[in-house]
């Protein structure tokens, strides 16, 4: 995943950089000025931008009114400075996907962003994978190699989850989060459950395990 920031406060932009490679395993790009970063957001190499308001040389909402107008589809999220509500619904009117008021912390970028590429993977329908497995999201159906595992909703999302976070290890919390609608604490063996049942649908039969579990941390997706 390539992920274009556009941001001229460089200690923001490294900031953002940083977690997103370290934390989420994204190659992030940065761009410090509006010409510039117009010019790379068009390029049609990225599949996520993070946008600042304002910039030198081209603001913020420009790029994405250009952008939009010249049928680039990209999910992008603004950056606001201040959280008025013309800024922001300025910026929705002009086809930001979601925005996010500085100061933020980098917590919620990340959960925004995840939430972005998630939507985008299924807007896209693009297929994931991961070592010898690959993941439908139009239809959510999985293979390995050529055997189709057959799933259900839940457990292809919570597979889905850990195919987005693989070499992550995944608190039962990280999970309940992202993959239920409760609160956590009524239903961690839930998810010890659900975990069973994928790892005997996804790794039963085949030799190499990809489901793994840390003791007294959680779960993690990994090739061996
Ligand atoms: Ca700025």
């Amino acid at each position: 995943m390539k992920i274009l920031v556009v941001e001229d406060e460089k200690k923001v932009a490294s900031f953002i950089k940083r977690g997103l490679e370290e934390e989420e395993g994204f190659q992030v790009t940065l761009s410090y000025d509006g010409a510039d970063g117009f010019k790379k957001a068009s390029s049609g190499e990225f599949e996520l931008i993070i946008l600042d308001c304002l910039l030198p040389k081209k603001d913020g909402l420009s790029i994405l009114t250009d952008l939009r107008a010249a049928g680039i589809q990209i999910p992008v999220m603004m950056l606001t400075a201040k959280a008025e509500t013309t800024d922001v619904v300025t910026g929705l009117d002009a086809g930001a996907d979601d925005y996010l008021v500085k100061p933020f912390a980098f917590a919620e970028l990340q959960a925004r962003v995840r939430a972005l590429v998630r939507r985008s993977e299924q807007d896209r329908g693009a297929e994931i994978h991961f070592a010898d497995m690959r993941l439908d999201p139009v239809n959510h159906k999985v293979w390995r190699g050529q055997v189709e595992i057959v799933l259900t909703a839940k457990e292809y999302n919570l597979l889905a989850y850990m195919v987005r976070n693989a070499g992550n290890v995944l608190s039962r919390a990280n999970i309940a989060d992202n993959c239920w609608e409760y609160p956590f604490e009524t239903f961690t063996n839930i998810i010890d459950v659900y975990i069973n049942y994928l790892r005997k649908k996804v790794d039963g039969q085949f030799p190499v395990k990809l489901i793994h579990t840390v003791r007294g941390k959680g779960y993690i997706l990994k090739e061996g």
